[in-house]
């Protein structure tokens, strides 16, 4: 689950980790009250949206104008700043080209940069340990830096038996160069950071930029915090951060079904069991030429009211023009799964063309059921066979 900027923040602060002051707003006349309690002189107005990339983000209704995290110069400018983007749209490179609207901002004190750094934490699944990256490479997207500059990207691995220590923050902070009193701020720093992630059970915990300032310290001027889905059970209070209104609306039907959907923006809607099957059914649909308009995996329990389920939100995203069955049959029996998509396309009154792929337990008994129902399906070999049909079905359409 994804938190907002603001949010993060504020989580971060309890564990002692250094932000600055700011203020959240929902109409210009509270960011106007916002920025009036700041020291001044420069205030910044920061979109509030779960996409990274805002400041070089623009807003759909004036692509030439200003980004999504503008500095300003008085309360007054605040305010204007505040109209300006509230209700808009902004497109960064982490929103897709749709974009998404600003209904939030955050009113935050302006800072003096002398340094720009990143610092994130993250769990490193080949080590099973916590793992901190630092860069001196701040406020640019670290993915490019990974690409091109692989060796400016430091880590340490920390032992989750001893936990973080003085060593893992100096390590690093020696590693950028930093200096006096800055290497202290950036140990206590890092260490905030890992209780941090750890108690709140984090997935990533993400600062970039983290800064230093004119003054030599050290701090938090953006905070990506997400949390490990599978633990928010122990988390109550963290499920009051939620918000809504940044998911995909289909994502959040699937969530009610579990159902592992993922939203994507191609042409065919994929159902498959099981994730792995799922990714490579759509690799299999990039490389016959066509694009994928979702994940999902309906489960190994998947009965004829989870895929009615399933087929109903896959249709309901209007850019599906072909739907592609790939299911193999292990716990979820052939004939089952066949019987689902019989009663699912007739209750649905399916327009789109269908292809389906059964495999495993009972598949000749699925093929039976589906060559007898008087639909018009596609029936499908194999992954290739399946992917081609389904990719004809849709330049043919
Ligand atoms: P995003 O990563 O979504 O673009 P950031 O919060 O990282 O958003 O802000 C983008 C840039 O704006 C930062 O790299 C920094 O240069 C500047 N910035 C952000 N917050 C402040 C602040 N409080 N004071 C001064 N500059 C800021
Ligand atoms: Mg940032």
């Amino acid at each position: 689950m994804n938190i907002h900027e603001f949010q993060g923040k504020e989580l971060l602060k309890r564990y002692g980790v250094a932000v600055l002051d700011g203020y959240v707003a929902s109409t210009p006349e509270e960011a106007e009250e916002g920025a009036k309690k700041l020291p001044g002189p420069i205030y910044v107005v920061k979109s509030q949206i779960h996409a990274g990339g805002r400041g070089a983000g623009r807003f759909k209704d004036d692509p030439n104008g200003k980004g999504g995290v503008r500095l300003a110069k008085s309360v007054e400018e605040v305010k204007t700043n505040a109209a300006a983007m509230l209700g808009h749209v902004l497109v960064t490179k982490q929103t897709g080209p749709e974009g998404k609207q600003v209904n939030r901002l955050y009113i935050e004190a302006g800072c003096d940069i002398a340094r720009e750094l990143y610092v994130a934490l993250l769990l490193d699944r080949e080590t099973s340990r916590v793992v901190i990256m630092a860069s001196t490479e701040g406020g640019m997207e670290i993915e490019e830096v990974a690409e091109h500059n692989p060796e400016k990207i430091l880590k340490v691995h920390v032992d989750p038996a001893t936990g973080v220590s003085g060593y893992h923050g100096r390590k690093l902070a020696f590693g950028l160069g930093l200096e006096g009193k800055q290497v202290n701020s950036f140990v206590k720093f890092v260490t905030a950071l890992y209780q941090a992630y750890v108690e709140l059970e984090c997935a990533i915990v993400e600062i970039n930029p983290l800064v230093v300032t004119k003054q030599g310290d050290v701090v938090a001027l953006d905070a990506k915090v997400s949390f490990d889905d599978n633990a928010l059970f122990r988390h109550k209070d963290l499920e009051a951060l939620r918000d809504d209104t940044e998911m995909d609306p289909k994502e959040l039907d699937a969530a009610k079904f579990e159902l592992n959907y993922v939203a994507l923006d191609g042409e065919i809607g994929c159902m498959v069991n099981g994730a792995g099957l799922a990714m490579s059914t759509m690799d299999i649909i990039k490389l016959y030429g066509s694009s994928p308009a979702n994940f999902l995996d309906v489960g190994g329990t998947a009965d004829a009211a989870r895929v009615t389920e399933a087929f109903r939100i896959i249709t309901s995203d209007p850019n599906v023009k072909a739907i592609l069955v790939n299911i193999f049959g292990g716990i979820a029996k052939c004939d089952m799964i066949a019987n689902g998509i019989v009663v699912a396309s007739k209750n649905l009154d399916l327009q789109v063309p269908l292809v389906v792929r059964l495999e495993g337990t009972n598949v000749e008994l699925g093929k039976k059921i589906l060559a007898e129902s008087g639909l018009k399906i596609i029936p499908a070999d194999n992954l290739a066979d399946a992917a081609q049909k389904v990719v004809a079905a849709v330049k043919g359409a």
